[in-house]
């Protein structure tokens, strides 16, 4: 093992993998390596508690029962609002709006804005390594509105040149909606720069955080952003759940994405007026048990502690990216200082789906594919990349499987 490997002595991997049930399953009989943490993380007995005990506890439909069992589901489901401000360092509750997943959480935003904030020519700034539901919700404003997309290029590890950033603007730029991290090359973008830029040309900013705020301590204050999005997925938390922190005096001036029960404030036949944020954007009952977990979730990692998990990832990406340079037959895409444990690698002369079918024989899950990142890819000149992205219970004996794996697979496939 390299020498950067053993360094986090007060990190207890086993006891937070014993959290982990999921964990104790074989692939193949062979001992799992869960390497595919970037797409979606496994689950906590802490989430998976939580949930059944909302479900055989405590469950009814939220805001509107005056019975025990809603004030309960209320409570805990109003709990879990507030768990997660705290989690970014929102300034209210009223800040965190609960979508179905990142990606509901953009096309919120695009469609809002559409309403009533942006005009036919005016600017939307992206960089080229956003995630597809980065993108694809400006793509339908640009169809719909004829609002124009810009596109800010970036260093073949991820980084952006605030030069370049800068002189993107003009005075049509509406709207800055940037990776907060890469998805792909792990690169962590400077957000507290971008906005204040943002700010002087008078843009708003959204960052996409649906990886940053899995690997570090998010303030939104401290960043300045308008708005931030992130996925529960992806932070030990169910799928079916999203998060959309918008600034308070933004978010009161946004029109309704849908409508429906809970969003309104009075509702007559010929006229509607609507409640105020977050129920505004909440409209229908909401995933009750899946925003609770993902409070339960957000508790596990505050719990464990935010910093030391990521130095805990750090370690094993560090670990990785020394043993990767070693092997003359790997291509590797994103080398930024400071870089999320995301790794994503070619195999010369292999097709990244095949790595990852051998891989997976050998128990050690990666992705493979373009990441939903197909702009990056182009730009970086392949179609395909396999991923490794590790979490808070990985370990180094996974990054070695995962390098004894690809070993095997050279010989394989060469
Ligand atoms: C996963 C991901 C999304 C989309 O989140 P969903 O949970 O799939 O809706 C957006 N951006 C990035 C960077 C992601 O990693």
């Amino acid at each position: 093992m390299s020498a950067v490997a053993p360094i986090t002595r007060s990190y207890d991997v086993e006891a937070v993998r014993a959290q982990f049930p999921i964990l104790g399953r074989d692939a193949y009989g062979k001992p799992l390596a869960y390497l595919d943490n970037a797409a979606s993380a496994q689950k906590p007995r802490a989430v998976i508690d939580r949930m059944t005990e909302v479900m055989t506890h405590s469950y009814a439909n939220v805001h509107r029962g005056l019975h025990l069992l809603s004030n309960e589901a209320t409570a805990a489901f109003e709990q879990a609002r507030k768990t997660t401000a705290q989690f970014i360092n929102a300034a209210s509750t009223d800040e965190i709006v609960f979508t179905s997943g990142g990606t509901d959480a953009f096309n919120l935003v695009s469609y809002s804005l559409g309403v009533n904030a942006l005009e036919e020519g005016d600017e939307i700034l992206l960089s080229v390594m956003e995630h597809h539901s980065n993108i694809v919700p400006w793509h339908l404003l640009r169809e719909r509105k004829g609002v124009v997309l810009k596109w800010l290029d970036i260093s073949d590890d991820g980084e952006i040149d605030l030069g370049a950033y800068e002189a993107a603007f003009s005075a049509r730029t509406k709207l800055v909606a940037i990776s907060h991290m890469s998805n792909v090359l792990g690169a962590l973008t400077p957000a507290k720069e971008l906005s204040r830029i943002a700010h002087e040309h008078g843009a708003r900013i959204l960052f996409d955080g649906c990886q940053a705020s899995v690997h570090g301590t998010i303030d939104v204050q401290e960043i300045d952003a308008d708005f931030y999005v992130m996925t529960g997925h992806k932070l030990y938390g169910p799928s079916g759940i999203g998060v959309l922190y918008g600034k308070k005096s933004v978010l009161d001036t946004m029109a309704p994405y849908r409508g429906g029960g809970e969003m309104i404030e009075i509702v007559e036949q010929d006229h509607v007026t609507y409640n105020d944020p977050p129920h505004r954007f909440e409209a229908g009952t909401p995933a009750i048990i899946e925003a609770i977990g993902l409070g339960a979730a957000l508790e596990w990692m505050m719990a464990t502690g935010i910093d030391a998990i990521a130095e805990h990832e750090t370690a094993l990406a560090r670990h990785a990216m020394e043993e990767l340079r070693k092997l003359n037959f790997i291509t590797l895409y994103g080398q930024a200082p400071g870089k999320a444990p995301i790794i994503c690698f070619g195999v010369d002369g292999a097709h990244p789906h095949d790595v990852s079918a051998i891989l997976d024989r050998s128990g050690v899950a990666v992705r493979a594919g373009h990441h939903c990142a197909q702009p990056l890819m182009k730009r970086l000149g392949v179609s395909a990349t396999s991923r490794a992205s590790f979490a808070a219970y990985n370990t180094h004996a996974e990054v070695e499987a995962l390098i004894a794996g690809l070993h095997k697979t050279y010989e394989m496939l060469k």
